[in-house]
């Protein structure tokens, strides 16, 4: 955002540079150049301090399920303020609207997982079951099982156990993390990594990489297996389909929970409820939070499965919680989210009409010369940008062939995030067809801005 019009743009950008430090972003290069600031929204749109429009197909962080401007959301959050702005779950108290969350929640989940423990953010949730997986294997009598498997290039949160779960090289090397106890395995990721294997074969070979560690580090030392059912941040990164029910058969045959993060494909955004659902999986527990409260206010949580709660019951304390765990005003406004999802059918309608749509208006792109796959689910899609379409050949990282579509979509009017050279997409699930229009038509002059310039 260089030479802004609008003279609060430039005070707004010295305070950004003169006093804040901005997530996951070089602090000197945007005090420089000065972050866009973002002033209101509605629907799938945001505009910005200098009055562009932008069409938002990422939804914020992935978040924003039933769109920007709902009012009825607003008033959930100051009727319960006035009500009850704050009091906490800890030395058995408790409030109405968490409590009725809880019973929301646990209505759309999978059979078999009827508690929640609530936190403030998903990268809370992924710290609650670290702690309680291994709090449960002690009740069990085998303290031993701790380590956690996760996968490489996953993404479960940023607080030190959030980030030593994930897999992403760039997390690890600042804070000597992971810590103790995770050890990571292949990503299904095919495009990137699959080689001369077809999908299905890699699939395989990716799924037995968790079988090959279980035996590495021991049965008996294997506490969980967490996945995400899509990566997100990894790149909307879909495995193959012989992937999941590999990683089925094989937890099957060993005794450790299986940990779905849901924080992204969890309401509605694969077109069911949650992308368990989606792949048929049964996990033991799932972490919440993006789409539960559609971004509105922060909250996630741990889904629990009843098996795990008894043993949990029989422990005495869980020795574990955070000031903000089910907050009431962030549960009055999950519980308005949930019931508009549920009304107006927002997840149905996903699956029936605006995902098929999607999915079949993004495939269009994949003609354009710079795209070497696009694929997608539900409301989420990439696409790779290849110099070899056959060869699947990227250009050279210098190129920063993501970074400069990236740029070209936001100076036109719509937000497509970049993960090296994979483009990637997750609008709100209220996006209508005309809307996808837009968002498909924009992208493929984004495509065409970005082959020009690579080209030059
Ligand atoms: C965003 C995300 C998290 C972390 O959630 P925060 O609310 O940012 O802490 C964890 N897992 C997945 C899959 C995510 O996408």
């Amino acid at each position: 955002m260089s030479n802004p019009n609008n003279p609060k743009t430039r005070e707004w950008q010295a305070m950004s540079r003169d006093h804040h430090l901005a997530p996951f972003s070089d602090f000197k290069q945007l005090g420089e150049k000065g972050p866009r600031i973002i002033t209101r929204a509605d629907g799938v749109y945001l505009w910005d301090s200098e009055g562009n429009k932008i069409l938002d197909a990422m939804a914020g962080l992935w978040c924003v399920a039933i769109g920007y401007g709902r009012k009825e959301l607003a008033d959930a959050a100051s009727r319960q303020m006035q009500e009850l702005p704050y009091y906490n779950l800890f030395f058995q108290t408790a409030t109405p609207p968490a409590l009725e969350l809880a019973k929301a929640i646990a209505e759309l989940t999978p059979a078999g997982m009827n508690h929640v423990f609530f936190t403030g953010s998903g990268s809370e949730g992924n710290d609650t079951m670290l702690r309680m997986v291994r709090h449960y294997w002690a009740l069990k009598g085998k303290p031993g099982k701790q380590v956690i498997i996760a996968r490489e290039n996953g993404y479960h949160g940023s607080t030190v156990a959030g980030a030593s779960l994930g897999g992403m090289k760039g997390m690890h090397e600042q804070g000597g993390l992971p810590i103790p106890g995770i050890v990571h395995i292949a990503q299904p990721y095919w495009f990137g990594e699959g080689g001369d294997m077809t999908p299905e074969a890699f699939g395989i070979w990716a799924a037995e990489q968790l079988e090959k560690k279980i035996l590495e580090v021991g049965e008996e030392n294997v506490a969980a297996f967490i996945a995400e059912p899509i990566q997100g941040a990894g790149g909307v990164i879909i495995p193959p389909d012989s992937y999941w029910p590999k990683v089925r058969e094989i937890l099957a045959r060993y005794e450790i929970l299986f940990v779905a993060d849901e924080v992204i494909c969890g309401f509605g955004r694969t077109g069911e409820w949650f992308g368990s659902d989606f792949f048929g999986n049964t996990p033991d527990m799932m972490t919440i939070a993006k789409g539960l409260t559609s971004g509105y206010v922060p909250m996630g949580g741990l889904v629990v499965r009843d098996e795990i709660v008894e043993v949990l019951n029989e422990g005495g304390d869980f020795n574990h919680g955070f000031t903000y765990s089910g907050h009431p005003v962030a549960a009055a406004v999950a519980l308005e989210n949930i019931r508009i999802l549920r009304e107006e059918k927002i997840v149905e309608r996903v699956k029936a009409e605006t995902a098929p749509y999607l999915q079949r208006r993004l495939r269009e792109l994949a003609d354009h010369p710079l795209v070497g796959e696009v694929r997608g689910i539900g409301m989420l899609g990439a696409i790779e940008l290849v110099k070899n379409k056959q060869t699947r050949e990227r250009y050279p990282s210098d190129k920063a062939a993501g970074m400069i579509c990236r740029g070209h979509c936001f100076d036109n009017g719509l937000i497509m995030r970049a993960v090296g050279d994979t483009m990637i997409i997750s609008p709100p699930l209220v996006i209508s067809q005309a809307e996808i229009d837009e968002l498909v038509e924009k992208a493929r002059h984004c495509l065409d801005l970005t082959a020009r310039a690579l080209l030059a």
